[in-house]
């Protein structure tokens, strides 16, 4: 079904080259394409590019030329708006028995302009009381369909489901493939490596720090702590505010993003009529997801700062005994803080926890 004009010199699908730093995942697509199964499973941690892999394949899929990334098909279906692709994301905590239902009902329609009919299935591994409506769609769909689960991990209940799916694997980017993407996507080089270091293998992290020009100073900031303080909670709590501020920094780049998102569903919505499951307030959640996510991730990035203090501490010939215990313990204690940064987590009061801690 590829014809032969859509294809990039590499004879890969142009629309398949949107998938970075996971060439297992896209060798196994581009073989995919040739006679796609009914179910795939998109598995690997958020931020590896697994959303973005999902929209390409369907492009591919959807596109008359096997994925030109030029033509209308693929064009509408990039931006996700074509009429043969719906992509559905959870509502609440997880995706919900009603939506698994509205699934199944979608998944019986014929395409109406292409080839196939893609759904993708955002965050499927919270469905919970869903699965068995959800099941029941992966195992029986019409040949048209073609759905594409994304999931971090699956737990027990939906073994059964994941064993119906082509599985897909996607893992944390290396640093080097972090640093060509930034690169070729327009930052400088230095710049590039020092945000693919703290990014931990996310493109999504990557990207949206490389747009935010106060990330290094907000690792000086982290690394100027421990000679700050003075054993007062005075210090202390002046400190806490002043790194609750720093971790809120890099929300105003990923609010600017997340408002074109819901400017482009309104336009989207008032074009033709709000044919989406979940909607606005499903994609409203997922953005308050996305905020809660990018100050833990900082606090992580400032947590492992302040670690390479200490532990830099160490390295010292002449290290006093005393000297010596309160590095080990200030260690013990920002490890402690990054194990306690789990959902919902009092960010105050893990903070100031921890900064009574360490030792100046
Ligand atoms: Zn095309």
């Amino acid at each position: 079904m590829t014809g032969a004009s859509g294809l990039s010199s590499s004879g890969r699908p142009p629309v398949l080259e949107r998938i970075v730093g996971q060439p297992v995942a896209a060798r196994l697509l581009e073989g995919a394409l040739r006679s796609p199964v009914h179910a795939y499973l998109f598995l690997g941690p958020s931020g590896t590019g697994r959303r973005d892999a999902a929209i390409a394949f369907a492009a591919a899929l959807i596109c008359p030329e096997g994925g030109c990334g030029k033509c209308v098909a693929c064009r509408e279906t990039l931006a996700e708006r074509h009429p043969d692709l719906d992509v559905i994301e959870r509502a609440g905590a997880s995706i919900l028995v009603d939506q698994a239902h509205e699934v199944a009902r979608l998944a019986m329609r014929t395409p109406r302009a292409a080839r196939y009919h893609v759904i993708v299935l955002v965050d499927f591994d919270l469905v919970e009381k869903a699965a068995p409506a959800l099941l029941k769609t992966i195992e029986e769909p019409p040949d048209t369909t073609i759905l594409i689960v994304i999931a971090e991990a699956i737990a027990a209940p939906f073994a059964t489901i994941a064993s119906r799916c082509l599985h897909v694997g996607f893992r944390p980017l290396p640093q080097d493939a972090l640093v060509s993407v930034l690169v070729r996507e327009g930052a400088d080089p230095s710049t590039a490596a020092s945000v693919a270091r703290a990014a931990a293998g996310r493109l999504d992290r990557a990207r949206l720090l490389v747009r935010e020009p106060g990330f290094a100073e907000r690792l000086r900031r982290w690394s100027s702590v421990p000679g700050r303080l003075d054993g007062t909670g005075a210090t202390v709590a002046e400190l806490t505010d002043e790194l609750l501020e720093a971790i809120s920094e890099p929300l105003g780049v990923l609010r600017e993003r997340q408002a074109s998102e819901l400017a482009r569903l309104a336009e989207q919505a008032s074009q033709q009529g709000d044919r989406t499951i979940a909607g606005r307030a499903a994609i409203e959640e997922r953005h308050r997801r996305e905020q809660r996510r990018v100050r833990t991730d900082e606090l992580r990035a400032g947590f492992a700062t302040l670690a390479s203090v200490y532990r830099e501490r160490l390295q010292a010939a002449d290290l006093p005994e005393k000297r010596l215990h309160g590095t080990v313990a200030a260690l013990e204690a920002i490890d402690e803080a990054a194990n306690r940064l789990v959902r919902n987590v009092n960010e105050t009061m893990l903070l100031e926890w921890l900064l009574l801690r360490l030792d100046s």
